[in-house]
């Protein structure tokens, strides 16, 4: 029998990168899995390939989380992990800095994300996992990441507080923080190409193990953390960055 068999997995934002490869993981260890995503053209196509179920909901929007929540509480009444993953990358200097990206980039990965746990907390068996995806930029001073950085370490704070809050129940919360990873995030800013190339080099000659992580990398670490071996590991946080979180001064 496989690890994960007969527990039934949320991932958010399971359409692309680290959510699609830890969907995949998921399901390769037994689970039964749920993706989701904001784009239903893109949740479909996902959900296909990974022969997994598909909902799409925008997690900006407390009330598709609801929405979400019941149609998964038809659908398997209780679930046994919830992988917080959907976020988004805007980079933005200090001084540079609208109400707009602020409100946006912490509306996602921060309200969104501890909003999409409140939510799925009525259906979450005892003894569930949460693992919230977040970011070594929480504890890094990266140019251009202040609101990404603050959205992350205030994700890693929730965390810490309701795995103390919810251990009652047995059920477990930790942060992943991966490094960089090959993934269509940094796509999705308004760098140009040839900013993207240069940032890439730049980030992999810093990293000690002188690659970017690769989805599959934090898929298995997920997984680990959704599985009964992590069953003693909570309020913790997993960097997951090839070294570059040691930060060395000379390499
Ligand atoms: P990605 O762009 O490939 O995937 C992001 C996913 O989040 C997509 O499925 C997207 O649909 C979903 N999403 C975004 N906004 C959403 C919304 N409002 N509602 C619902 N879903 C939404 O990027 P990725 O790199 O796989 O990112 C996944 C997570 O990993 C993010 O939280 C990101 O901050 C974090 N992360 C990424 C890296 C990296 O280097 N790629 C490093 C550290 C942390």
């Amino acid at each position: 029998m496989s690890k994960l068999t007969g527990k039934v997995a949320i991932v958010t934002g399971g359409n692309s990168g680290i959510g699609y490869a830890t969907a995949k993981e998921l399901k390769n260890q037994g689970a039964t899995v749920v993706i989701t995503g904001r784009d239903s053209l893109k949740v479909v196509k996902a959900s296909q390939e990974l022969g997994v179920k598909g909902i799409v909901a925008d997690v900006k929007n407390l009330s598709a989380i609801d929405k979400l929540v019941e149609e998964v509480k038809k659908a398997y009444e209780k679930i046994d992990i919830l992988f917080v993953n959907a976020g988004i990358f805007q980079p933005a200097a200090v001084g540079q800095i609208s109400e707009e990206m602020f409100d946006y980039q912490m509306g996602i990965n921060f309200k969104g994300a501890l909003f999409t746990t409140e939510k799925f907390l009525p259906i979450l068996s005892d003894g569930a996992s949460i693992i919230n995806l977040s970011s070594i930029n929480a504890y890094t001073g990266m140019p251009n990441t202040a609101v990404y950085a603050a959205s992350k370490a205030a994700l890693n704070a929730y965390t810490r507080t309701a795995a103390t809050e919810l251990a009652p129940r047995k059920i477990r919360v930790n942060s992943v923080n991966p490094g960089p990873v090959s993934t269509p995030i940094f796509g999705k800013t308004l760098m140009k190409e040839e900013q993207l190339n240069g940032f890439a080099e730049a980030m992999q000659n810093r990293i000690p193990l002188k690659r970017f992580g690769q989805p599959e990398d934090i898929a298995k670490l997920v997984c680990f953390l959704a599985s009964d071996d992590a069953s003693f590991i909570t309020g913790s946080e997993y960097n997951i960055d090839g070294g570059i979180n040691i930060n060395p001064l000379l390499n």
